[in-house]
């Protein structure tokens, strides 16, 4: 059994015992998931000049009154106060190539991606990527992250070192690829096999991390390989499974002549065996009303990647059709084929994919759906995603207003709903003042801004 359940306090290397913290601000957050398009939800949580009181890397109380003197303050008041944000589909050696122009889906894993992950088999490249994107993660207020390295088991260990000494919540894993990708780029069955093992071995359930079979997409796996992957997912009910479906009409026309006997895309890792409570697909656009009831049967779920499904040209995913299927969504930047990693703009860009289906994403199930609806979906509700005595203290504050217009148009809101609403379509990660991982300071825009005056 998996030590991840105890959920121990973080260890970090050369942190002294973490301060007894209280931080005052306005805190939103959900109880539960909320319902499609009601903006007067009962599952927001909204405490407005509130205390949260910090100890030990978790949140051990939340109150209206000051704490006593013997709890260091931070005094964010006026500024709002959300759950860390939950990315559940990023790839970390994109950083390379995000915003490359001119190319769809598998054209843009030829022309771009594969050059690019080529180059993560050197060590150090590895180490400077892990480095710089954990960092940038946290510059973009999220504070939990199931990502894809490379198929380099170094690409894998250091991200997962990486995360480890910043002592956040982190899912990831070697990919697993072994036919359609250049020199370079391939594992085989049995090396694949042996290095996840050893990663397994090493950092599955080490503090917050957990290690995902990490299948970068039917197509670049044999059979053999997404056997072996279902494998050691039945050997530990505990691992993750991690990859795509349904992205792309060429894509999904290339997996039908791979996989002739396979009902459909999703059906490919079913017979595989890889659709379990702790799968999580990215995409999930061009599905059918069979797939929506497969993916909830087997509780997998469907992490949606909006920036990258409009800057690939993807398509607009169905989230009500997945929704009433019972199957659960989440939301993700994914990185390179998504524009940003700030979680604002994603959920901007949901919405605007919704809004193009004839439906409306409101601020709450957008928010929810990176924060407490995310949680759930990894089945980590007890530790991330809610702002709740006994949860890591993850968190994010971030300013209202960074302009006049936006000032403005804030100081006229109608509803809370309203308010909220309109600075998640304006805001972005220069909103964010803070970042904080289980009760440690791991970005401070003040601090920052030191930085680069001393560094001139
Ligand atoms: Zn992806």
């Amino acid at each position: 059994m998996s030590a991840m359940h105890t959920t121990p306090t973080p260890h970090l290397p050369g942190s002294t015992a973490t301060p007894r913290l209280a931080l005052h601000g306005d805190l939103l957050d959900f109880t539960g998931t909320p319902d499609w398009g009601r903006t007067d939800d009962p599952a927001v949580r909204w405490r407005p000049g509130h205390w949260m009181l910090i100890d030990g890397g978790r949140i051990v109380a939340i109150q209206p009154e000051a704490p006593g003197p013997d709890w260091v303050r931070c005094n964010q008041a006026g500024r709002l106060i959300l759950p860390g944000f939950i990315d559940t589909h990023v790839h970390s050696p994109q950083l390379d190539v995000i915003a490359s122009y001119g190319t769809a889906l598998l054209d843009w894993l030829q022309t771009h991606t594969f050059p690019a992950e080529q180059r993560h088999a050197d060590p150090a490249i590895a180490t400077a990527a892990a480095t710089r994107f954990l960092d940038a993660l946290f510059r973009h207020g999220t504070t939990a992250a199931m990502v894809f390295p490379t198929v380099h088991k170094v690409s894998a260990d250091t991200l997962m070192a990486q995360g480890h000494a910043r002592g956040m919540r982190l899912i990831a894993g070697k990919v697993l690829m072994d036919r359609h990708a250049p020199e370079g780029l391939r594992d085989d069955v049995t090396q694949a096999e042996a290095d996840c093992r050893e990663l397994i071995a090493r950092w599955h359930g080490q503090d917050r991390l957990a290690y995902a079979l990490t299948v970068r997409f039917a197509p670049t796996s044999t059979p053999e390989q997404l056997a072996m992957a279902a494998r050691l997912c039945k050997e530990d009910p505990t691992l993750y499974m991690q990859t795509h479906v349904a992205e792309n009409t060429d894509e999904i026309r290339w997996v039908a002549e791979l996989f002739p006997e396979a009902r459909s895309y999703l059906d490919v890792y079913d017979r595989a065996g890889l659709l379990h409570p702790r799968s999580v697909l990215a995409h999930g656009i061009w599905l059918d009303a069979a797939d929506r009831a497969l993916l909830a049967a087997r509780g997998a779920h469907i992490a949606h990647c909006p920036t990258s499904n409009l800057f690939l040209g993807s398509g607009l995913m169905d989230w009500v059709s997945l929704r009433d299927a019972g199957a659960r969504v989440s939301l993700a930047s994914d990185v390179g084929g998504g524009t940003s990693l700030c979680m604002l703009r994603n959920l901007a860009a949901a919405y605007q994919i919704q809004a193009l289906r004839g439906q409306r994403l409101t601020a709450w199930s957008a928010l929810s759906a990176c924060t407490h609806d995310a949680a759930q979906a990894l089945h980590l509700q007890h530790e991330i995603g809610r702002l709740e005595p006994g949860c890591m203290a993850d968190l994010t504050v971030w300013d209202w207003a960074c302009d006049p217009v936006q000032t403005h148009r804030l100081s006229l809101a109608a509803s809370l709903h309203d308010k909220i609403f309109a600075w998640m379509m304006l805001a972005d990660e220069h909103h964010l003042r803070q970042t904080w991982v289980a009760g440690r300071c791991q970005y401070d825009v003040d601090a920052a801004a030191d930085h680069a005056l001393a560094a001139h």
